[in-house]
């Protein structure tokens, strides 16, 4: 098959993008490196580990606690991350923004205290076949916890959600509906609002798993009116070990905490003890506060680049993959939804995934392969994982190029 490089990339986004990322000029096996990875964790731009540097340089000292300058410079710099990453979704207020180790934490944090908080024997939750084990676990677990029931919307061939059997199962037993925002095996991206519209006209809340929308489209939490909204700052460009919870207030002043400690105490006798205001009622303990500095520096650099571009470049790029990718003999896409994110997972009939991966990855192309963390998606398509490559800003025309090249030739070694 014939590639040509696509021009229509280079004015979506800047060219300079590309050499923001440090990383991408390594080489991987004497290759260029194509990272196509990016829905398992981001590359970071030179203005992110630079801020993460910085702030050890010259800020760090404990926050909330210390009188002296030092400490009033950290509290200022991570609580003005707050205030940014509540800008960046558009949340009420800051109060709303709780900061967690990632999206797991925040799904299990809220799994945890909307159980303490109203779920008995026989309640339902509601979630989808396509979510990734951490939408999954943390409600069964609480499911086993109250004697309640998981109930489970299924996914249609191509990989949309089947909203029918949203409609049935969605019940006055409902407690809770948890679903991913962007699909991280299938690239699907899920009607969000159509969901949180029924089941708020059925006063039950939604959270929302933004891993992997977060840094791919724009976010309005006041619009999209979730409940909860969780993601990962290392899947948008950020530092790992940092993640955001938002909630409505509402919700927050409503539910119990999740962890005792540190800060999120306002006074602590034996006798008992009066929780902290919103949001550090949800902090307990020294938070990251490297990992919130450099959160914040990864939404200014998607904010300058602009959010809608970083969209439409990857949207590009799926379109480009996916004419180039279509051409190749005995490959079968693994999900189809006419709305779709820059994601693409398949196979190659005569192949095993891993196969593929190794093979990819000697020729300098990184992507995944398994079963994404989605082991309930990949029974129901009858399959044990796929090859997924993710696309980020950084990503070219010739990336893509590269991919099918290594594609064809390693469905020619391994046939
Ligand atoms: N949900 C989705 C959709 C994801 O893609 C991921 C990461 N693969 C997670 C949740 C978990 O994110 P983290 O490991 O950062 O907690």
């Amino acid at each position: 098959m014939k590639t040509q490089s696509a021009p229509i990339l280079s004015d979506l986004l800047p060219a300079s993008v590309r050499a923001d990322f440090p990383i991408l000029q390594r080489k991987m096996n004497g290759k260029p490196l194509v990272f196509l990875d990016t829905a398992a964790s981001s590359q970071k731009p030179q203005s992110v580990i630079d801020a993460i540097s910085h702030y050890y340089s010259h800020t760090h000292a404990n926050v909330h606690r210390g009188l002296y300058q030092l400490s009033q410079e950290a509290t200022d710099a991570h609580e003005a991350a707050r205030l940014r990453a509540a800008r960046f979704f558009n949340a009420a207020s800051e109060k709303e923004i709780i900061f967690t180790k990632g999206t797991t934490d925040g799904i299990n944090t809220v799994a945890f205290c909307l159980g303490e908080h109203s779920i008995q024997a026989g309640d339902e939750i509601l979630i989808t076949e396509m979510e990734h084990h951490a939408n999954i676990v943390p409600w069964q677990m609480l499911a086993a916890r109250k004697d309640a029931v998981l109930k489970v919307v299924p996914v249609l061939d191509d990989g949309q959600l089947d909203m029918d059997a949203f409609d049935e199962l969605l019940t006055d037993k409902t407690k809770i509906v948890g679903v991913v925002h962007i699909s991280n095996t299938l690239g699907t991206i899920n009607p969000i609002e159509e969901i949180i519209e029924k089941a708020h006209a059925k006063e039950i809340p939604v959270l929302v798993d933004g891993a992997q929308s977060a840094a791919h489209q724009k976010i309005d939490l006041q619009a999209m009116k979730a409940d909860f909204f969780v993601c990962s700052s290392h899947k948008m460009l950020g530092p790992t070990g940092v993640g955001i919870l938002y909630g409505q207030e509402k919700w927050l002043n409503a539910l119990p905490p999740y962890q005792g400690g540190g800060e999120m105490i306002e006074t602590v006798r034996f006798e008992g003890t009066t929780f902290n205001q919103l949001p550090f009622k949800f902090e307990a303990g020294t938070p990251n506060i490297a990992g919130t500095v450099g959160t914040a520096a990864a939404m200014d650099y998607i904010a300058n680049i602009g959010i809608e571009a970083i969209a439409a470049h990857e949207n590009s790029l799926l379109d480009y993959a996916m004419k180039q990718l279509r051409e190749i003999d005995g490959i079968q896409f693994i999900g189809t939804a006419p709305q779709k994110a820059g994601l693409i997972s398949f196979l190659l009939d005569g192949t095993h995934p891993s196969d593929v991966g190794v093979l990819l990855d000697k020729m300098g192309v990184a992507v995944r392969t398994g079963h994404h963390c989605t082991q309930p998606l990949m029974q129901r398509y009858g399959i044990s994982g796929t090859v997924r490559a993710s696309i980020g800003p950084y990503n070219t025309a010739e990336d893509i190029d590269i991919l099918t090249q290594s594609v064809q030739r390693a469905a020619k070694m391994l046939r």
